[in-house]
């Protein structure tokens, strides 16, 4: 299905611009001649319909041109984290059952020295010129016709929390996913999305390449993230919106100029945007801020702020193909505004994931009376507006106490001298849990001054007990903190 979806997209659009990088531009009806001739390169290489397939690469047109390729022939798109070492490569190739690798030159050279992989069955591009070149002379191969319940990608978790996990989602949920997150936030064929996060994860694959393909919108295609290049760029590519997590939100705003100049931009959409940075976003720079809630498995986002319904510090409401409910410990649903579990139950079919592949019983238990539990706690109050938590694991229970570590984490970053803060929990034999805040200084910083700082801002028990200064913190390729690295390393570093 989502082979039929694109090929319909790339007749009706046609000439009209699909991707920008640099100078180069591909229309939809090159894409399409490009995917069609590079399935049968594929072919010829041994790939057939159910075969699951490595994408190991970075933010060019070969990204587009190989996923599309993979779903033209029925295969299943299995995109690797762009950082990746290799024991993780190692543990994606016998999870997933991997055979044959695509991608770029790098890529796949890193595959093979980093992780032993047979450079016989690989198959690497320098360039999408290359790519180009190399199918030009090829004939178009058939389309492989499938379901909305095929199999379309295995898409790995971030790994914030421990090991990714594969999330096996369909067709279905990819074409849903963009169809309709255009239409809560709106976007047309004369947007143009900026696409600055890895390509491997769903909140740009579905964020704009699929909101891309529903409305013959465009992309602008950064290899990579560069704050103080952004808005520039932004300007350059005439950008009408660009995707985010909050880290580069804040990464941006430190870099924005004190006088914006003119631009395009009226739309970001993604997850992780604290009050703070929604503010500056567009009070300062103009642009709408789309904040979302969502996740691997749930193809995307379940909730959106929609155009004309945002409210400063909510995820918005739940998406027409969806059900969402806030559940207690017994998995019955809480009055409107108390706290739960954040769950997700589909209303359409396929538009969950379908499983965490080779882990049963994991999926299992995240399944009870055919509500997804997600792991995550938040509110939803009597008009459906859902306000995120944090994760359930995340949350610190201090003497009794819940500690928020996303309140922690704002008030210490007030500090003018604090560039970057997490908050985690870590075991404590008298109060159960003590609180630790790792914290990355900017200039001159006084640990010793934070607890003056804190006075007035978070209530005494909240106070980090733990404190550790550090050059960074600890990362996923997604610009997430690693906080299960904060909470296991501990005993390294605490002051
Ligand atoms: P792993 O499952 O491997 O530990 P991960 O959960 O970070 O990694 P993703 O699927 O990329 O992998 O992220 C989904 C998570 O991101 C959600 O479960 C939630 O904890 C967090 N998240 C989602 N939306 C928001 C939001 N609007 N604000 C803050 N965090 C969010
Ligand atoms: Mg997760």
């Amino acid at each position: 299905m989502f082979a039929a979806t694109l090929k319909d997209r790339c007749e009706a659009s046609g000439e009209a611009p699909f991707l920008l990088q640099d100078d180069k531009v591909v229309s939809w009806a090159g894409l399409l001649d490009v995917v069609t001739r590079t399935a049968t390169l594929l072919h010829g290489n041994g790939v057939r319909p159910g075969d699951r397939v490595l994408l190991a690469c970075g933010n060019t047109p070969t990204f587009p041109y190989l996923w599309f390729a993979l779903r033209w022939l029925g295969a299943t798109c299995v995109p690797l984290h762009n950082q990746a070492t290799g024991a993780h490569i190692r543990q994606v190739v016998a999870d997933a059952g991997i055979r044959f690798a695509v991608g770029d030159t790098p890529s796949i050279a890193r595959l093979v020295a980093d992780a032993g992989f047979d450079p016989g069955t690989t198959l690497g591009f320098a360039t999408a010129d290359d790519l180009e070149q190399a199918v030009g002379g090829l004939a178009p191969h058939p389309m492989h016709e499938a379901e909305l319940d095929a199999e379309s990608s295995l898409l790995y978790t971030s790994g914030t929390t421990g090991p990714p996990k594969g999330a096996v989602l369909s067709d279905g949920a990819f074409l849903a996913g963009g169809r309709e997150l255009a239409d809560a936030i709106g976007i047309r064929a004369d947007d143009r999305i900026l696409v600055a996060l890895p390509l491997f994860h769903t909140n740009p694959q579905v964020y704009a390449v699929m909101t891309a393909i529903a409305t013959g919108a465009s992309l602008a295609l950064l290899e990579k993230f560069e704050p103080a290049k952004f808005l520039e760029q932004a300007i350059r590519y005439e950008a009408t919106g660009f995707t985010y997590v909050g880290t580069m939100l804040a990464m941006l705003v430190r870099k924005l100029p004190e006088h914006i100049p003119p631009h395009k931009l009226r739309f970001c959409t993604g997850g992780g945007a604290p009050v703070g940075l929604w503010t500056t976003i567009e009070d300062h720079v103009g642009v709408d801020v789309h904040e979302l809630y969502g996740m691997t498995e749930t193809g995307g986002w379940v909730t959106a702020s929609r155009a004309g319904q945002r409210r400063r510090g909510a995820c918005g409401t739940v998406r027409p193909d969806m059900d969402l409910a806030i559940l207690d410990a017994n998995d019955e649903p809480v009055a409107p505004g108390e706290p739960g579990q954040i769950c997700v139950r589909p209303r359409a079919p396929f538009v969950l994931f379908d499983g965490y592949h080779g882990k049963a019983e994991l999926t299992l238990q995240k399944f009870r009376n055919l509500w997804f539990h997600t792991g995550d706690l938040g509110a939803v109050d009597a008009e459906g507006y859902l306000v995120f938590h944090g994760r359930a694991d995340d949350m610190i229970r201090r003497a009794g106490e819940n500690v928020r570590p996303a309140d922690v984490e704002a008030a210490i970053a007030e500090h003018p001298a604090v560039d970057e803060v997490a908050v985690v929990g870590v075991p404590d034999e008298v109060v159960g849990q003590e609180v630790r805040a790792v914290i990355v200084p900017r200039g001159e910083f006084d640990p010793l001054a934070l607890p003056a700082f804190l006075e007035g801002r978070l209530p005494k028990f909240a106070w980090p007990r733990y404190l550790s200064v550090r050059p960074a913190l600890p990362k996923t390729a997604t610009q997430k903190v690693r906080s299960a690295l904060l909470r296991t390393h501990e005993s390294d570093d605490v002051d």
